[in-house]
């Protein structure tokens, strides 16, 4: 334990799913944790049950990543309550809807973009200033293996998914000439059991485990991920572990793309 002792992590979309994992793991090894999602009364419940455990250990903020105004209020009030900002895992995310390009709309599109990327730029840049200001810093933004790959249906996700991809090695370029003390990385999960997969399910008539069977098919591991799977990865990059590493994509898809 111990592996991100005295870190300070701001994390996005934290209320369920892998933000959760995220939080349960960075907190048993030893960091303080900022946990922001759009369903306030969620994500306070997560802290007040990560703090049970770990006294003094977690914050929770409702936060709309697609509102600046959130962003300036969470980050100055993040930095306050933990006394800084060392880690900023960019990770709320949402699928957007299943649907080929002739039928796509702006409305979706736009939705997506505000959510999956916009976010990432307002995040990286009011975190920044604290994020400098730490002897070691990372960032972490939590893209897909639909950032990598494309996938029938999936038009709006995929872009936005892929231009949070090499967005993070521009602010990585960028913080390597303002001093190498940030660091900035992506993650690129495949299919991974959260609320996310909901709209896969419903597809196959509600039952999760065919659902589950069915997503695992082309995966050369033959299985889907657990939460953990990708925080374990996150914690890996929020530690000073990965101190020289920075650009880089790590994809947690069971060789799916190998
Ligand atoms: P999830 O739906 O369980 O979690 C997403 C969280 O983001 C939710 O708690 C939701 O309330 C929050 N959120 C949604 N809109 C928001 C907004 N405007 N402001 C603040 N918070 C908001 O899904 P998840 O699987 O845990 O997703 C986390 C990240 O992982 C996403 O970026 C997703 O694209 C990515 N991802 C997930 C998978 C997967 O299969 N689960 C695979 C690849 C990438």
């Amino acid at each position: 334990s111990g592996r991100v002792a005295g870190k300070a992590a701001l994390i996005t979309g934290a209320a369920g799913g892998l933000g959760e994992a995220m939080a349960r793991m960075m907190a048993r090894e030893g960091a303080k944790l900022a946990l922001t999602d759009i369903d306030g009364d969620r994500v306070q419940a997560l802290a007040d049950s990560i703090n049970a455990d770990h006294p003094d250990t977690a914050f929770a903020y409702a936060h709309d990543v697609t509102d600046e105004g959130d962003w300036m209020r969470v980050v100055a009030n993040s930095a306050r309550d933990m006394g800084g900002i060392s880690v900023l895992v960019n990770n709320a995310g949402i699928g957007g809807q299943l649907v080929f390009a002739e039928q796509d709309t702006l409305e979706n599109w736009r939705k997506v973009q505000s959510v999956n990327l916009e976010s990432v730029m307002l995040g990286c840049k009011h975190a920044l200033p604290h994020l400098k200001a730490a002897p070691m810093a990372s960032i972490i933004n939590i893209s897909s293996i639909a950032g990598l790959a494309a996938a029938p249906g999936m038009g709006a996700y995929n872009a936005t998914k892929a231009a949070v991809w090499l967005y993070t090695k521009t602010v990585a370029l960028e913080c390597a000439k303002a001093g190498g003390t940030v660091r900035a990385n992506s993650v690129h999960p495949v299919f991974i059991k959260t609320p996310i997969l909901d709209p896969f399910i419903a597809m196959a008539g509600g039952q999760e485990d065919m659902a589950h069977e069915k997503l695992a098919r082309g995966i050369p591991l033959k299985r889907i991920g657990e939460p953990d799977d990708v925080a374990y990865c996150v914690l890996y990059l929020a530690s000073d572990e990965s101190k020289f590493v920075t650009g880089a994509e790590f994809k947690i898809d069971g060789g799916l793309t190998a």
